[in-house]
């Protein structure tokens, strides 16, 4: 029998308890020991339920009570100097390290960046200059002993010492991190002993980096490495994995590491298996990841079979593992709770703690065990069922796609014609103030949604509610003097969600919450069809907004590629196609808005950048079909129409081409912290558009004063001709309180006049 196991593992629980436990300590709820004590009780079911699943390999220090990075961190003694002295205990330096700390002793937090290309982000290690390593942190050898005091035997995961390097931020920019790693490996080669004495006879440390394009230089650090580790803990069994793509020309290097096993991802990177096999060294064991650890779909036993059994052919049972093709972190707990999902999409459905069983089976495949070719039987037929089913394939969208001519992509004339244009339409001043969307989401418009939910109030009645919400957004927006005004999307639950509720080919579920940084979860809508729009989705309230007053209100749409990139995809369509769909989708809804009197429309793209390709590669590939699919929503509008962007949390600086080739009429950005760089690098492009670097910083609950914002503006004016920016904040207000959105939007419309009558002055100075 193959060896069944997986790389990690969901650390929030069923019902979110490590949210609910996080929270209530940071609020003062939960003592330390209360806090500590949620998560051995979450470990220890995690552990037990993959024992009864049958998993053989089980993972500790998997678990996180905020983030695996920061683990690492802290493991090896990587804490900036600004939190020194800071906390009694280590969780106080941790929650240090990841909130910061305000008060009196303000501490800024560690960054916080995408881990890879899932949703999930982590926190980013700070090396100092003179940056020295000591194993400051026992937390792998004492969740060892945790999970063995448990009668569980486990393979505790770290972060390899390359990848630790290669993702924190080191003390100067372009220098090499790497520099650091012998003096890091002492420290690594301490703790694999102390696993090994401990009673582990294998650890999995994860190198994900070897799934990148990397230089020489990491290849060789990794060799380097291993010769250490593998010398310090002679007993100790290494499995080292790599995982969200294939390895590809980094396989030699690792298949020539002295380490005792590697793990494949097969299902981004099938192709590695082949010379995997062909070069493997003798006695080196292969864990295959053939079940898909980053989306939701059930495994064909087919296809896995079939990769384990050429495995299994070569090397002996004993020496192939089988796995998910990462850790089960990036999806949600349990279809357990899924009792409203259709039925049908259901079956078609796997999540972790179903894909533990599917390990399990797929590992004792063929043995005669009637339970394991129960299961098989039955996931063989779920997945027929999912590829011959008329709910996936929808012939008038297949139709429409095969249509799309270059035509379609392009709005007329150019930005600057289209704008001479639209501007006789309307009359704004000069710097216009406008805001991103969305308006606090405060808790009575919430409890109206689960009061509807829960049927307590009828359909009328919520819209009566929500109507009451947009009557008031727009009468405070007028009163501040804001020109262009946005309804408030007081409706809607999540900018991805609430789309995908009325879109066709998505299901939404009720508690698939994945971990998206420390307490932070977010519950991804999963496309399981063909994309389309059975009616309009957002028309009746940009139209309401609109009958309440003469200024323009500003449609609001969610892009295709957020959409797509923040929904579980299909893995039997090309993810450029199903964006297509979408984008076609919200193309009618661009018509709908135009036709109902809408002549502004905002289409959000702030996961465009976040979308890119690890491999460079793929990356011309992807911003070719991710500005198409925002230029097919946006050619929906006529030159009579301005179109609207928005675009956060991006390092914009290497996709500007892609930028500027959305042609968006306006482009709003986060800029309030990073500043003006970022416009100086749109001025350097050439950018001929209209941009609104965000002047007040959402982020932060602190309310900016008029000359703050003012200098900010005076700072943009210096690079973007003053007759194309705008005054805006850098991103939506749904998670601020009207207490400090009020003032703050007020000190920003001063600040745009403010800012209007110096430009003026002078340039009647001039004349
Ligand atoms: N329109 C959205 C809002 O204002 C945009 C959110 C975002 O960029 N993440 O909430
Ligand atoms: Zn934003």
């Amino acid at each position: 029998m193959s060896i069944a196991s997986i790389l990690g593992y969901p650390r929030i629980g069923r019902s979110r308890e490590l949210k609910r436990a996080l929270e209530s300590y940071w609020s003062g709820q939960f003592s330390a020991e209360q806090l500590l004590g949620e998560g051995a009780q979450l470990k220890a079911e995690r552990w037990r339920q993959q024992q009864q699943a049958g998993i053989e390999h089980i993972p500790s220090n998997d678990f996180s009570l905020y983030d695996h990075v920061l683990d690492a961190a802290l493991t090896v003694g990587v804490v900036p100097e600004r939190f020194a002295g800071i906390g009694s205990s280590g969780l106080e330096l941790m929650f240090a390290m990841a909130r910061g700390t305000q008060g009196a002793t303000e501490v800024a937090p560690l960054d916080m960046t995408k881990w890879f290309d899932t949703n999930y982000h982590y926190l980013v290690p700070e090396l100092a200059a003179e940056q020295t390593f000591h194993l400051a942190s026992r937390k792998p050898i004492d969740e060892f002993l945790e999970a063995k005091g448990l009668g569980i035997l486990t393979r505790p995961v770290i972060l390899g010492p390359v990848t630790f390097l290669q993702l924190a931020k080191g003390p100067e920019v372009g220098g090499h991190n790497l520099e650091f790693l012998d003096r890091l490996l002492p420290v690594y080669a301490e703790l694999l002993g102390e696993l090994s004495r401990a009673g582990a006879s294998w650890v999995q440390v994860d190198e994900p980096c070897l799934s990148q394009d990397v230089p020489v230089e990491v290849l060789e650090s990794l060799e380097h490495a291993y010769q250490v580790l593998s010398s310090a803990a002679p007993e100790l069994n290494i499995l080292l994995a790599s995982y969200f793509a294939g390895m590809g020309a980094n396989l030699a290097t690792a298949l020539g590491l002295p380490v005792e096993a590697i793990h494949l991802d097969l299902v981004r990177g099938a192709s590695d298996l082949n010379p995997a096999l062909a070069q493997i060294p003798e006695g080196m064991g292969l864990s295959l990841g053939v079940v898909d650890g980053h989306n939701v779909w059930r495994t064909d036993p087919d296809r896995a079979i079939g990769q384990i059994q050429r495995a299994v052919a070569q090397l002996g049972e004993e020496r192939v593992l089988v796995a998910p093709s990462c850790s089960l972190l990036h999806v949600p707990v349990s279809l357990a709770g899924e009792t409203d999902l259709d039925p049908e999409v259901r079956s078609w459905l796997a999540f972790a703690e179903e894909k533990l069983i599917e390990v399990s089976c797929l590992a004792r495949a063929g043995r005669g065990i009637d339970e394991v070719e129960a299961r098989l039987a039955e996931s063989r037929r779920a997945c027929a069922a999912r590829r011959g089913s008329s709910r996936v394939v929808n012939p008038s969208v297949r139709k429409r796609i095969s249509e799309i001519t270059p035509e379609l992509l392009s709005r007329p004339g150019d930005g600057p014609s289209r704008r001479l244009f639209w501007r006789r339409g309307v009359s704004l001043p000069p710097l216009p103030t406008t805001t991103i969307g969305s308006f606090p989401q405060v808790p009575e418009l919430r409890q109206a949604r689960a009061r509807l939910r829960r049927g307590q109030i009828d359909e009328a009645q919520y819209e009566h509610l929500m109507e009451n919400e947009i009557r008031r957004v727009i009468r405070f927006q007028e009163e501040i003097g804001l020109d262009v005004l946005v309804h408030g999307e007081p409706e809607r639950n999540d900018m991805v969600e609430y789309f995908a509720e009325q879109l066709g080919g998505f299901v939404t579920t009720r508690q698939g919450w994945v971990q998206s940084y420390g307490s932070r979860c977010a519950k991804p809508p999963i496309i399981f069809g063909d994309v389309f729009r059975p009616h309009p989705i957002t028309v009746r309230w940009a139209k309401f907004a609109q009958s309440l007053t003469e200024r323009p209100v500003k449609g609001m749409l969610t892009g295709p590629v957020t959409i797509l990139q923040w929904s579980f995809v299909r893995d039997d369509l090309e993810r450029s196609e199903t964006c297509a769909q979408i984008a076609l989708a919200l193309r009618d809804e661009v018509t709908d808005l135009e036709d109902a009197g809408i002549n502004v429309i905002q289409i959000d793209e702030p996961a465009l950048r976040e979308g890119l390709p690890l491999h460079r590669a793929g990356q011309p590939a992807y911003l070719r079909w991710s500005v198409d699919s925002f230029r097919l929503t946006a050619a929906g509008a006529g030159a009579q129409t301005q179109i609207h962007t928005h675009m956060c949390y991006s390092e914009f600086e290497d996709v500007m081409d892609a930028i500027a080739e959305l042609d968006a009429d306006v482009l709003f950005i986060e800029a309030a912290r990073s500043a003006m760089s970022l416009l100086q690098a749109f001025a350097d492009h050439g950018y001929a558009n209209e941009v609104g670097p965000g002047i007040y910083d959402i982020h932060s609950p602190l309310v900016p004063s008029v000359e703050e914002m003012a200098e900010r503006l005076r700072r943009a004016a210096e690079v973007i001709p003053a007759d194309r920016l705008w005054a805006n904040p850098d991103c939506g207000l749904k998670t601020r309180g009207w207490a400090e959105v009020e003032p703050s939007l007020r000190n920003m419309v001063g600040a745009a006049r403010l800012v209007a009558a110096e430009l003026a002055a002078v340039s009647s100075a001039r004349s």
